[in-house]
């Protein structure tokens, strides 16, 4: 008798981290998940839940992590303790989310070796996270050779944007000769909660236009029509667009200029400085808006301008996107912030009615893990919050690709 392998693996390799969950794809149920972070430090810890109809378990252990090949290693231990482990023959495949596909890679891919040198290529592209993604593929394929990895790009469904949005205003022949475009990011989560948008509004995506705004830790925008993303806030690197936890998001590219002659900065340490210590952090010296909404009630002026200089950029984008769209159906908050934070849904929308924006108050303040409608049964654009599930997602994507192609005897 045999049975199709039904599981996927989804990696999630970060530039000290590695988050994973396995999901079986007959019901999308999660099976386990996890996370090993400080990879590469003395006081490394994984936490590792395994989730059956009965309830969870988990486990925790702390102790060095070398690297994203140990870190994987670790992984597959944890898996196997209830024999879910890599060596399992109902496991289809891994499902990895990559940061940049460039301009070749568009679609869920297999990995090949062709695939792992054209990822090697794209590395300078992404040199904080291509390292981990091609280390976590790498890893899994030799733990598994005959194991189909997918690779999944977080660029991906921003490929669909048109030359005038993508290319910047700068000499064309440098541009193209250094791959300088605007690429994108957060694609798998965009792709997700623009289509879960439009199933909340009991439309075919084709029809809908949908702002989608992911404010996680990382922040980004995009403008989907019919389901094709048309522009979005992030460009060749993640560090474009919003105000973020810890990024600058738009700035004068001349203040980098003006960093390096007159405060005789490295380009290291800007770079440093723009990715790491900048956005809300550098604004106030917090980037959990839980914090900084505390110290908001507290009376702390400095919170309470991070707080507005946040909103203001968002704001910019909500009107920006409504002029590349023309006619907008919906605007979506997703992610930590996005999901949780009633005050920033409220304040991004607030003025906005001649938009057609508009949130309930009610609504918006009730706390729900499910998808849901935040403005009045009368507005002109539906105001929502969807709840993203990037590894859903990718595992959705892995399936499609590769499912069905293995079976094994039962
Ligand atoms: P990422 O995946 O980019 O690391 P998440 O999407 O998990 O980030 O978002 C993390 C952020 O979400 C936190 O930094 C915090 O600012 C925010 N967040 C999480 N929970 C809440 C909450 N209950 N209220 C307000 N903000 C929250």
């Amino acid at each position: 008798m045999t049975a199709h392998a039904t599981r996927v693996l989804v990696l999630n390799s970060g530039s000290s981290s590695v988050k994973y969950q396995l999901l079986d794809m007959r019901d999308s149920s999660r099976l386990a998940l996890g996370l090993v972070e400080r990879i590469g430090e003395q006081d490394s810890r994984v936490t590792h839940t395994t989730l059956t109809p009965e309830g969870s378990e988990k486990r925790e252990r702390k102790g060095p992590v070398a690297d994203h090949t140990e870190a994987l290693k670790v992984v597959s231990e944890e898996l196997s303790r209830d024999g879910l482990g890599l060596d399992s023959p109902e496991l289809l495949a891994v499902g990895h989310r990559v940061l940049h596909g460039g301009i070749e890679l568009t679609d869920p891919t297999v990995v090949t070796d062709e695939v792992m040198a054209t990822l090697e290529r794209l590395r300078p592209l992404g040199p904080l996270h291509m390292p981990a993604n091609i280390a976590g593929i790498r890893t899994a394929r030799e733990l598994r050779p005959d194991l189909p990895q997918v690779a999944v790009f977080d660029t991906a469904f921003h490929t669909t944007m048109p030359e005038y949005a993508y290319r910047y205003a700068i000499d064309v022949e440098t541009a193209d000769a250094h791959r300088i475009r605007r690429y994108g990011f957060h694609g798998t989560s965009h792709a997700y909660v623009s289509r879960r948008a439009a199933e909340l509004l009991g439309r075919d995506p084709a029809e809908v236009n949908v702002i989608v705004l992911h404010l996680g830790n990382g922040a980004s925008a995009s403008a989907v029509a019919g389901g094709r993303c048309v522009d979005t806030s992030m460009g060749l690197t993640p560090l474009e667009g919003l105000v973020m936890g810890t990024r600058s998001g738009d700035i004068d590219p001349a203040v980098t200029f003006h960093l390096k002659r007159v405060a005789g900065m490295s380009v290291d340490e800007i770079d440093e400085l723009l990715n790491k210590k900048s956005g809300l952090v550098g604004l106030c010296g917090d980037n959990d808006m839980r914090e900084i909404r505390r110290r908001i009630d507290a009376g702390d002026e400095r919170a309470r301008l991070a707080f507005d200089i946040y909103i203001h950029r968002l704001k910019k984008y909500i009107g920006a996107y409504s002029a590349v769209l023309g006619r907008v159906d919906a605007v979506v908050f997703t992610a930590g912030v996005g999901e949780n934070a009633a005050e920033v849904r409220e304040a991004a929308v607030a003025g906005l009615e001649p938009l057609g924006l508009a949130v309930d108050a009610a609504r918006n303040t009730v706390r729900s893990g499910e998808a849901r409608i935040i403005s009045p049964d009368d507005a002109r654009v539906v105001v929502a919050v969807v709840p993203t599930d990037e590894e859903l997602e990718i595992a959705q994507q892995t399936f499609a690709l590769v499912g069905g192609a293995r079976t094994v005897d039962a």
